[in-house]
Formats: C-alpha cells, structure tokens, sequence
C-alpha cells in the first residue's frame, strides 16, 4: 500500500529567525539546512526579502537562498512584502514566493503600512512583472499570496470569514497561483479552521493547499489535524517551534517541525522524513541558538519505542 504524501515545509529559517533579537549568521543557517535537508527535509522558506534596516535577520537573503540551491532537490520558498522585495526574490532564484496580505484591516494598515485593496494591488503588480520575467526566459515562479491574520488578529480582534473569503478571490483574480491561510497569532480553534478552510475551498478548489499554523495557544497541532481531515497536505511547520509572537512574550512560534512529522508518520501518512535524522537537526539548532528555549515535545521526549521509523527517501 502506497502512503499518503504529505508536504512539510521548513519556515524557521524566516518566521523562526525573524523574531529573535540576534541575529543568526549565515554559515549557521546554511548548517541549519544541511542538516534537515539529510533527514529528508526538501522545502525551506528560507529567507523574506525585506529592507535589512527592518529586519536585519534577513540582510543575507540572496546568499541563503543561494546556499540553498546548492543542495539537491531543495525547493525554495521566499517571502517578499512588495514589488521591489519580490523582485530580489525573483531574481535570487525563488520556486515559490510568497507575498503576505493581511485579512484584518488594522494589521494590514499598521504592518504593512497599506489597505487589503493596496495589498491586492501590489499582488497583481508582482505577478505581471513575474509573467514578465518568464516571457523574457526567467523561470514561472509559483505565487503564493500567504493571508495572514486570516483567524484573528490581535489589534481588531475577530476578522470576520466573509472578509477572508473576499480577500481570497481577490488574490486569485489578482493573479495568484496559490492562497494560503495564516494564523499569524495562534488565535484558531479546529472548527473554525475546518469550515473556514472549506470556505475558501470551495472558491479556490485545489489553488488552497496549505496550512500556516502557529502553537501560541497549543492548538498547532489539532489545526493541522482538523484541515487534513479535509484534503490539506502541505504544511508550514519550523524546527523547534522557533519563533514566537511579538505580542506574547515567551509564546512558542509555529508548529514544530519534529512533533508534525512525528504524527503524520504516526499516522501513515508519507512525509519523507527520517525523524531521527530530525532531531538532530533539532539539537544542532538548539546549539546554534545558546539559551533559546525551543518549543517542541518530540525531541525532549523521544521516539516511542516501537516506533515504526521509515528510512528516509534517498
Ligand atoms: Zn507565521
């Protein structure tokens, strides 16, 4: 019987690292790579494209995602806010970019400093000069818009589904190729995310394919659950749960990379990742980081004992 697949993509090398006050120098994010790449990692976001005076974390960007490259099959994901950024992501050689919108009108006018419509706008200018690029004989980067706050928000509070929705057949007729639902904050519960997703299905059919959760309230795992039940198989996950959210002090980042593969292996599906090889990926990071507190039970914990361990797809 051939397993279920299921895509996890490693985002701690850009929501992780983006976070933290120091910043993590390049040879060590590339090690960070390696690393999960061997236990059968192959798709990373692995850098956002922004001004290095807003986020100095990312000034190595184009050598990341050039380091990246180097390793076979890797699959690179990059963030970029607006046209210029994208446009660095593009030229560095990005397979999926990224652009973020928000669903909650006060996010988006106090992060990205512009309305949803602007958001959208700038969407759409993304995409023709990517058609653009690939016309002159660039490579069709795939675009993503990634739309964050989509369950709750912590200036607003609630962001209302029909608002969601909206915004997502926006983003489609703006020219994306994908869209992707974010919570941003840890605010979802399974439910919501179960019929909110299959909202948004139902306009974008098979262009939603991937879930953004993040663990703040403990939820990661039961949001990544709930939207499988429903056809879902691409996941952003980061090592360790790195990250966290500026609101919430101490608060854990996005699911852990280790405890989702953990389950998803559990459970039969196929993600083409050796979990041992995993967790020491996990300890090479907490290394890497000196007295960063890594959020993910898996590796602390261990490995039950009759694990049934897949060998990793060489
Ligand atoms: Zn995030």
């Amino acid at each position: 019987m051939t397993k279920d697949p299921v895509t996890i993509v490693e985002v701690g090398l850009r929501d992780g690292l983006q976070i933290l006050d120091r910043v993590m120098p390049t040879a060590d994010k590339l090690r960070w790579l390696e690393a999960e790449h061997r236990a059968g990692v192959n798709r990373f976001e692995a850098a956002s494209f922004v001004p290095p005076r807003l986020l100095p974390q990312m000034a190595d960007a184009a050598e990341v995602v050039a380091g990246a490259r180097a390793l076979p099959g890797v699959i690179i994901h990059t963030l970029a806010p607006n046209l210029k950024g994208a446009m660095a992501a593009l030229a560095a050689g990005s397979d999926v970019l990224v652009l973020p919108l928000s669903a909650s009108e006060a996010h988006s006018r106090a992060n990205i400093r512009k309305t949803r419509e602007e958001s959208v706008e700038e969407l759409a200018r993304v995409c023709r000069a990517r058609d653009e690029r690939a016309r002159e004989g660039g490579c069709q980067t795939r675009i993503d818009a990634g739309i964050s706050t989509a369950f709750g928000c912590t200036i607003q509070g609630e962001v209302p589904e029909d608002e969601v929705v909206r915004l997502a057949e926006a983003c489609l007729e703006a020219g994306a190729d994908r869209v992707a639902l974010a919570d941003t904050v840890g605010y979802a519960d399974p439910a919501q995310v179960r019929r909110l997703y299959r909202r948004v299905k139902e306009i974008a059919g098979d262009r939603l394919q991937s879930a953004h959760f993040h663990d703040t309230r403990g939820l990661g795992l039961a949001n990544c659950l709930a939207v499988l039940d429903i056809g879902i198989r691409e996941f952003d996950a980061s090592l360790g749960g790195l990250g966290g959210c500026p609101h919430a002090p101490g608060a854990s980042g996005n699911v852990a990379t280790e405890d989702l593969a953990f389950m998803l292996e559990a459970m039969g599906f196929d993600t083409g990742i050796d979990l041992d090889r995993l967790i020491e990926a996990q300890r090479l990071l907490a290394t890497l980081l000196p007295g960063q507190t890594l959020h993910g039970k898996i590796a602390a914990a261990g490995l039950p004992k009759h694990f049934h361990r897949s060998p990793v797809h060489a």
